[in-house]
């Protein structure tokens, strides 16, 4: 899912990477400036990053309930679903990438057949009790469509590269094949955030920060991948001027993988910083933001709604 198709690496190659070298980004915005105005946080407090990036509920009380009263909430069955299918697609590209090291290129029938084999979906026995019959079965099927589709992409990867390169070795025949690091550990304290933040994918072969969601497209979205380009910027020194987001949804049992690919600029940085400054005073003032519009599958329903 995080691999482009031709067409998006053509809109990618011809339109938002011209685009974003000839862009100006502010300098106080870039993620290396975090040590002053407008980057340096105000308050000292630790916040998640979706903590900052989601606006789900319209006031945020889902987080003045969480960082204030300190309830935890359960998972819904949307959230399940996404931890479940994100930690799929962790599992296919990391066996894939152990594959080619292990059996080596001599060796390619091997992996591929090995790619052929459905993943172990045992681990999801642990979300039985969280769920409803039905619902689990369904998360199941998916779970394997989901395994199937990201197995099958690899192993087309994998082939196309062979085919290209007679002489390849395994580390450049995993770096081409896969070339993203999959929930990327990222130290975000500069900006006020978690010690131990995890981007979804990274793509090293064009710096670009990916974040795979299931479900309804947001424009607050585009904060994700705003707010880990500001940290691996403040990490690594060096642009990232791209973020995409993979949207995958079922149509009955077809799943369906759009992609927007989007320009990180001054006026995306400026909204996460913003969002930032205002969920932290909430916090720090322990502010009740008071009820909003909320969505049925709010896991904060019950304590607000009763
Ligand atoms: S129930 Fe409503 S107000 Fe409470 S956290 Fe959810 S969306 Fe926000």
């Amino acid at each position: 899912m995080y691999f482009l198709t031709d067409e998006e690496r053509k809109q990618l190659l011809k339109g938002f990477l011209p685009r974003s070298r000839q862009m100006e980004i502010a300098e106080e915005l870039r993620g290396w400036n975090w040590h002053q105005p407008p980057l340096a946080p105000v308050y000292d407090i630790r916040m998640a990053l979706y903590e900052v990036a989601n606006s789900y509920c319209k006031t945020n009380r889902d987080l003045y309930l969480r960082k204030i009263d300190r309830i935890k909430s359960k998972p819904n069955s949307a959230m399940i679903r996404g931890k479940v299918f994100h930690d799929i697609l962790v599992r296919v590209l990391v066996r894939a990438k152990r594959l080619i090291y292990e059996k080596g290129v001599g060796n390619f029938q091997e992996i591929l057949e090995q790619l052929n084999t459905p993943l172990d979906l045992s681990f999801l026995t642990e979300y039985q009790s969280q769920l409803k019959e039905d619902e689990f079965i369904e998360l199941k099927k998916k779970a394997a469509t989901v395994a199937a589709f990201e197995n099958a992409r690899v192993a087309a990867r994998i082939q196309e590269i062979l085919v290209k390169q007679p002489y390849i070795a395994e580390d450049s025949l995993a770096a081409l094949a896969i070339p993203v690091v999959v929930e990327q550990k990222l130290d975000g304290t500069f900006f006020g955030l978690s010690a131990n933040l995890s981007a979804d994918a990274y793509t090293f072969s064009e710096p670009m920060v990916l974040d795979l969601k299931f479900g309804e497209q947001k424009k607050f979205h585009r904060l994700t991948t705003t707010g880990y380009a500001l940290v691996m910027e403040a990490i690594y020194e060096f642009p990232i001027n791209i973020g995409c987001l993979v949207y995958a949804e079922f149509k009955g049992d077809r799943l369906v993988v759009k992609k927007d690919i989007h320009i990180i600029d001054d006026e995306l940085r400026q909204w996460f910083i913003e969002e930032r400054d205002e969920k932290m005073r909430m916090i720090y003032e322990e502010i009740d933001p008071g009820l909003g519009q909320c969505y049925d599958y709010c896991p904060y329903i019950l304590q607000c709604r009763g």
